[in-house]
């Protein structure tokens, strides 16, 4: 059977296009992965829901799909323009590791959040340090096509070289070099980025290379264009990322591969996913140190799918406000869902295969099919499961045959009740173990045991794993 026709939006474009892979019935896609300096957020962990859908989604429309997903793990300066510190490095400084220590511990942590999100694997996972040939040996074609230029702190991409820097972004250019005297530094133009940055004199980095331009490190851009071309070729057929990365990361993406190549477009369709914003209260907590995790949801009494469930009810392109109360009314939503599915027969009793057959069942299946093939419209597709599983006039084995197929797209876990933690941990237990962890980090040993101790007396003991520290009710 050919795969069903899809539509997605692809911001180069601005419009909704049917996706022509490059090899009928395969999908190649790319997705930026972490900078893994830290925790992943919340709101980064949408990004990778969303791609989880759309690669879920393409599999059951019967596509073969092939997901590379990057490591950061050099490169990301904190800001994504080229100044600022290198995230790594922040993150060595911070907690008294080494730039290798700080990367497996945070790549680590992102997969243990993403399966508790039940985000799959990517086929191909691939590190930016495990790429340095890679990336040396596409800055050199860039050089030797007369692309880059050199300055004190290293090579860069000169963007005046390329037309069609502006169209992904919709940059006013013209606006940007007007404003050329704004923090350009060495740079001949704004826009302009660093393909290799030199490491200081005197300046000792844990992560540094040889290159034909000397000692030093890529810039995070040129990351992701060599390893999309290694595991992907010169063209393929979707990119994802945030939202956040159009007007620089992706732009400048696309202007070193085609300038490098000469294939254009490098990649046939865009997708980018709209921001989870955070309410204010949150955003404090944040500023004083907090980042929102995965970990912090299961602390507070939530099972993870609920927040895959919330992320399901908003359709990727639009943004989608986070708060406690949003994330309880989901949970609630989940259960009742569950609740509901737990009556059907189990998908192990039956023979999936088979599929449907009434004429009522089919109609539903073309419906979520429609859902998912319109620009990746979960919030609709979720609109049938409801509609379905209230549906007296289809047979219970039929709703079990049609939930357990759409599960592989949903990735709910339908016959897993929810898990709730009857007690969630006090929100100043958890101020406790934050400042206790940051003690720590400062080699504070002496309040870091007071700040253990005070937690004990409140029933709560402290449990570090790699993937960081949590708290566990005494029994
Ligand atoms: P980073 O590790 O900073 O490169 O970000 C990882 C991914 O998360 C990227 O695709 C970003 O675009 C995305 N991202 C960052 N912040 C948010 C947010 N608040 N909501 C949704 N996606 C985000
Ligand atoms: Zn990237």
């Amino acid at each position: 059977m050919s795969p069903k026709e899809v539509r997605l939006y692809n911001t180069l474009s601005r419009k909704i296009e049917v996706l022509t892979p490059g090899t009928p019935g395969t999908v190649d896609i790319y997705s930026c992965g972490p900078t893994v300096y830290s925790y992943a957020h919340i709101g980064n962990m949408r990004a990778y829901i969303f791609a989880d859908f759309l690669r879920r989604g393409l599999t059951l429309l019967g596509y073969q799909v092939n997901h590379v997903m990057n490591i950061t793990d050099v490169g990301h300066l904190t800001d994504d323009a080229d100044s600022g510190e290198d995230k790594m490095e922040l993150g060595c400084r911070r907690e008294g590791a080494s730039a290798w220590e700080i990367a497996r511990k945070y790549t680590e942590a992102f997969f243990n959040h993403a399966a508790q999100l039940n985000i799959l694997r990517p086929s191909t996972v691939c590190k930016a340090t495990d790429h340095i040939p890679e990336q040396i040996s596409l800055i050199e074609k860039l050089e030797t096509k007369g692309f880059t230029y050199k300055t004190e702190d290293g090579l860069y991409f000169d963007t005046s070289r390329f037309e069609r820097y502006p169209n992904l972004a919709r940059l006013d250019t013209e606006g940007l070099r007007e404003g050329l005297r704004v923090d350009k530094g060495a740079k001949r133009h704004k826009t302009d980025f660093a393909l290799w940055k030199l490491a200081k004199p005197g300046e000792k980095r844990q992560m540094e290379w040889d290159s034909p331009w000397g000692r030093g490190f890529p810039g995070w851009h040129i990351e992701c264009s060599a390893m999309a071309m290694k595991y992907l070729g010169a063209q393929f057929d979707i990119h994802t990322g945030g939202v956040d990365h159009i007007p620089i990361h992706h732009t400048n993406e696309i202007a070193q591969s085609e300038c490098a190549t000469g294939v254009q477009p490098f990649v046939r369709v865009w997708m980018h996913g709209e921001f989870l914003l955070l309410d204010d209260s949150i955003k404090m907590s944040k500023s004083a140190g907090h980042i929102l995790t995965v970990d912090t949801l299961i602390e507070k009494g939530f099972d993870p799918r609920s927040f895959r469930f919330l992320v399901l009810q908003t359709h990727y392109r639009k943004q989608l406000g986070f708060s406690y109360e949003a994330l309880t009314a989901a949970q609630k939503g989940l259960e009742r869902l569950i609740q509901q599915v737990i009556k059907l027969p189990a998908p192990s009793t039956l023979s999936l295969e088979a599929g449907p057959k009434t004429q009522g069942a089919l109609d539903y299946h073309a419906a979520f099919i429609h859902g998912v093939a319109q620009d990746l419209n979960m919030p609709q597709a979720l609109a049938e499961v409801h509609k379905l599983v209230g549906d007296g006039a289809i047979d219970p084995q039929e709703k079990t045959l049609l939930l357990a197929a759409w599960d592989e797209v949903l990735g709910l876990d339908l016959w897993t009740p929810v898990k709730t933690n009857e007690e969630p941990v006090p929100q100043e237990c958890l101020d406790l173990l934050l400042l206790r962890n940051q003690a720590r980090q400062q080699r504070q040993w002496t309040e870091a045991d007071r700040l253990r101790g005070e937690l004990l007396s409140r029933g709560f003991e402290i449990l570090d794993s790699p993937q960081g520290s949590s708290l566990k009710k005494r029994s």
